[in-house]
């Protein structure tokens, strides 16, 4: 099925042709080490990634060949006190399970130039359980902000891809599995935080994957919705959906237009200029986060930027990211914003998240913003938040 036509036997790099891909893939073979280890990839694990792919396309749902664990219990939506009269509240919305290469890497693949990595992660056959998905609602005293809307119970569904063509409509329940449990939806959710769809002000969108998306429809009609314009520009290639945007006119831009450190211009949403929506691309090409700061430390609700602290910490990369150079100059500023105060992280699907906040809700106030810089190291957390509530 495949054919390699090797142009020269010093060339750099090989055109592979497959049958089921219509052009050429060029695909780089020069072997490359990383910490003493080789991580060359194999020309047959190239070919062979490759076919997988068209496998798993004229194959089943993901939800059909790997086991379906039950739904977890789900958890009510929690709300944390930032202080100010600004509170955080935590919105479980839905679950996704996804290929473990989806979620990193493993080392040896990890320096796949971008269009390989796609078919590598296709390959893989090994698929995580049930991952949260989060959706934030930040009430301020000037606004209430949404950022995401969560996983629907309808994923996968007819409905649910309604106006979006191939090969994504095909593709999407073959690269993962989505769920939410009956009542679990985003309404739910609000209803439970005691908050009406209509009370929302905006909605700040990290990106357009379903599992950010799946209840745009949930909202009510006063809400706008804002997203980098890159996001809905291009092939959307890692299955980013702008046809699922309303239509309406409420769908806005994101317009950075104030300066900061770290990533250059952000667009400030509130007059305290204190909750910012910063670009942090790479996972997609428009993918944004939302920085709230508190005066001594700030919170990052990071969408997918990454998956955890740790991969950010040691620059692994996940298996869909349109661009890899991307995600490591966006996990640089996510570790150099703690260079201008504690600053903690909040990935999506990061199940240390309620850890994350916990921790930081209960450590003495004095402490919180020493706490927050803890937790963002990671490694040191359990013992700090013993020292803090000894403290
Ligand atoms: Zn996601």
């Amino acid at each position: 099925m495949s054919r390699l036509v090797r142009r020269s036997f010093h060339e750099e790099s090989q055109l592979i042709q497959v049958a089921c891909l219509p052009v050429p893939l060029r695909v780089d073979v020069l072997e490359r080490t990383e910490l003493g280890q080789s991580t060359k990839i194999r020309l047959t694990e190239k070919i062979g990634a490759i076919a997988s792919t068209g496998a798993a396309l004229l194959g089943r749902p993901v939800a059909e060949w790997s086991v379906r664990p039950p739904l977890p219990t789900r958890e009510p939506p929690r709300r944390y006190d930032l202080g100010g009269g600004i509170s955080l509240w935590r919105l479980p919305v839905g679950y996704v399970r996804i290929r473990e290469r989806h979620r990193e890497m493993p080392n040896r693949l990890a320096e796949a130039p971008d269009g390989l990595r796609f078919p590598l992660m296709m390959a893989d056959k090994a698929v995580t359980g049930w991952l949260d998905c989060t959706a934030w609602l930040i009430r301020h005293p000037q606004t209430t902000i949404l950022v995401d809307t969560g996983e629907s119970a309808s994923f996968g569904s007819d409905a649910y891809f309604a106006g979006i063509g191939q090969p994504k409509r095909r593709l999407y329940p073959r690269i993962l599995d989505g769920a939410a449990p009956p009542g679990g939806d985003l309404a739910a959710g609000l209803r439970e935080a005691s908050v009406e769809t209509d009370e929302i002000d905006l909605c700040v969108l990290t990106h357009l994957h379903s599992d950010h998306i799946g209840n745009l429809d949930r909202l009510g009609q006063r809400a706008r919705f804002l997203v980098a314009r890159e996001e809905t520009r291009g092939a959307s290639g890692s299955g980013r959906l702008p046809e699922k945007l309303p239509r309406d006119g409420r769908v806005e831009f994101t317009a950075p237009s104030l300066d900061h450190p770290v990533f250059g211009k952000v667009q400030p949403l509130t007059a305290w200029r204190d909750i910012l929506v910063a670009p942090t691309p790479g996972h997609t090409a428009g993918h944004q986060s939302v920085v709230i700061d508190c005066g001594d430390r700030q919170i990052v609700l990071a969408g997918d930027a990454a998956f955890g602290d740790d991969q950010v910490a040691h620059a692994r990369i996940p298996g869909i990211v349109e661009d890899a150079g991307a995600v490591r100059e966006t996990y640089a500023k996510l570790l150099a914003l703690r260079q201008m105060k504690p600053t903690i992280a909040l990935f999506s699907h990061d199940p240390r998240n309620r850890e994350k906040l916990t921790a930081y809700e209960r450590a003495p106030a004095a402490n919180r913003g020493l706490l927050a810089d803890a937790m963002a190291t990671s490694y040191a957390h359990d013992q700090f938040v013993q020292r803090g509530a000894a403290a």
